[in-house]
């Protein structure tokens, strides 16, 4: 069943239970409140009848024929009634009225008991002869004649309580207004039930689409958001996720794309020489070979650092963290380098980091260390400068390499950490770069918890700063 159905399933039992309580609740309160009503009526016209009841006793010094007076006193009535309203001139409406209440009054149900509780007389018929309990009687007002009770009279409701006559058609209307204002309060609740539904339901629909084409690997889907609820909501971030998926569809093409031409250079570059040794157009000596056996070299470091990214975008990069001094990690990087350094003449220095630490991973650290004094030394002219220097800020540990190079520009500042990006690339060709150190460096550094910024050096050249979290 779909959430629609269901919706409408569920609004059309919350509408019926609340129609069917609140017309057995109104009904049965109008016709408590309506008993009521009718009771105190009837008393009051008892009391009426008792009075006339006690001079026909009186009159007739007994109950003697009091069914035949009972049963002929409206006709009479009547009667004298017609003669009264046809000697006016004209109908006036307080006749008319008169005559209605009357004829109202006259077709009461009335029945009479004589002292012992016997029936002796009933508009009805139905209890003539009866005799009832005192119990019933009391409902009744009583008749007396001589200050004595001679009897009681009970009318309308005291006799029988199921409504009849004009309480019963008041009461058939009052139910059947109150059923059809159910009927239509429940129609209209249903509409809106099935505008709300239908407002729930779209948008999800829409949703439904939009995640189908993504699985079908369209990731151009977009919904639309409109007003600020949870829908809108699902909707905005459907859109966010749809829109990370494009970014990433895209980065993942873009970087297929990049190593097929970085993998081609090495591979057609050992593909010529070794053709060409075959055909004997390069001699078969040692330093062919050693050419050769360089660009093999180059491709596996590229195929390395592949690896390395892959593992990063896949999240397997575990980190085993260390609490390491800083100061002799620089100084075994700079060690490391002096030999590199030293033939392009270049002077590297470590500056301050005396007991300060770092929680990382050792190799990784190294990595990026080396990537950035590899690249000082590699875009720095001969007899240029390399410091690398440590120190705390706040909670975090400062690690810079400045160097004396040709720097890079402002614009280029977030670009030379996207993958396969080089800002001068025959340069970098030439000196070996394939624009993916930096890029690694810098998820190393965010998988740490720190991050990697490019400044000025007061040497001249760039300034990497990398922030890492404290030991
Ligand atoms: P590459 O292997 O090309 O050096 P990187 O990712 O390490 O790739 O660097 C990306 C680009 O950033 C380089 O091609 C270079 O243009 C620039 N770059 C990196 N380090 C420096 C530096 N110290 N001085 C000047 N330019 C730099």
């Amino acid at each position: 069943m779909s959430i629609k159905q269901r919706l409408l399933v569920f609004f059309a039992i919350v509408i019926c239970i609340g129609g069917l309580t609140t017309f057995g609740l109104v009904k049965r309160a109008t016709e408590a409140q309506f008993r009521t009503f009718v009771f105190s009526g009837d008393a009051e016209k008892a009391k009426v009848y008792s009075g006339i009841l006690g001079e026909y006793y009186a009159e007739h010094s007994g109950w003697e024929g009091l069914q035949s007076f009972l049963s002929e006193m409206p006709a009479f009535v009547f009667s004298k009634l017609d003669e009264k309203i046809k000697g006016e001139k004209s109908f006036s409406a307080t006749s008319v009225y008169g005559y209605q209440a009357i004829s109202a009054l006259l077709s009461d149900r009335i029945a009479v008991a004589d002292s012992g509780g016997r029936i002796v007389a009933d508009t009805s018929g139905k209890l003539l002869g009866t005799t009832h309990p005192p119990m019933h009687l009391a409902q009744g007002v009583p008749i007396m004649s001589d200050f004595k009770r001679i009897g009681t009279v009970l009318v309308g409701s005291m006799v029988d309580s199921t409504f009849t006559g004009t309480n019963e058609l008041f009461l058939g209307q009052l139910v059947r207004s109150l059923t059809i204002a159910i009927l239509v309060s429940t129609a209209i609740a249903t509409l809106f039930g099935l505008a709300l539904s239908i407002q729930i339901t779209r948008p999800l629909a829409i949703l439904d689409d939009a995640a189908k084409k993504i699985a079908g690997g369209d990731f151009s889907a977009i919904v639309p958001v409109s007003g600020r609820d949870e829908v809108a909501s699902l909707s905005s971030s459907f859109n966010t996720m749809s829109g990370e998926l494009r970014r990433l569809d895209e980065a993942k093409r873009r970087i297929i794309a990049d190593s097929a031409h970085e993998l081609r250079t090495p591979v057609t570059l050992i593909r010529g020489s070794l053709e060409g040794m075959i055909d004997g157009v390069f001699p078969l000596d040692l330093d062919t070979i050693r050419s050769v056996y360089d660009e093999t070299m180059r491709l596996s470091r590229l195929i390395d650092m592949l690896r390395e990214l892959e593992l990063i975008d896949s999240g397997e990069l575990k980190l085993t963290l260390d609490d390491i001094a800083v100061r002799p990690s620089l100084e075994k990087a700079s060690s490391l380098f002096r030999a590199q350094a030293t033939e392009k003449d270049i002077e590297i220095e470590e500056r301050g980091a005396d007991g300060l630490m770092v929680s990382v991973d050792v190799l990784r650290f190294d990595e990026v260390l080396y990537n950035l004094i590899g690249n000082a030394i590699k875009y720095s002219p001969r007899g240029g400068r390399i410091v690398l220097a440590a120190q705390r800020e706040g909670d975090l540990a400062l690690v810079r390499v400045d160097d004396s190079g040709s720097g890079i520009p402002l614009a280029e500042r977030e670009r030379v950490f996207e993958r396969f990006y080089r800002m001068d690339k025959s340069r970098a060709q030439d000196s070996g770069g394939r624009g993916l150190g930096l890029s690694i460096a810098y998820e190393i550094v965010k998988a740490h918890g720190g991050r990697i910024r490019i400044e000025d050096s007061p040497l001249g050249g760039a300034s990497f700063v990398v922030t890492l979290p404290l030991a």
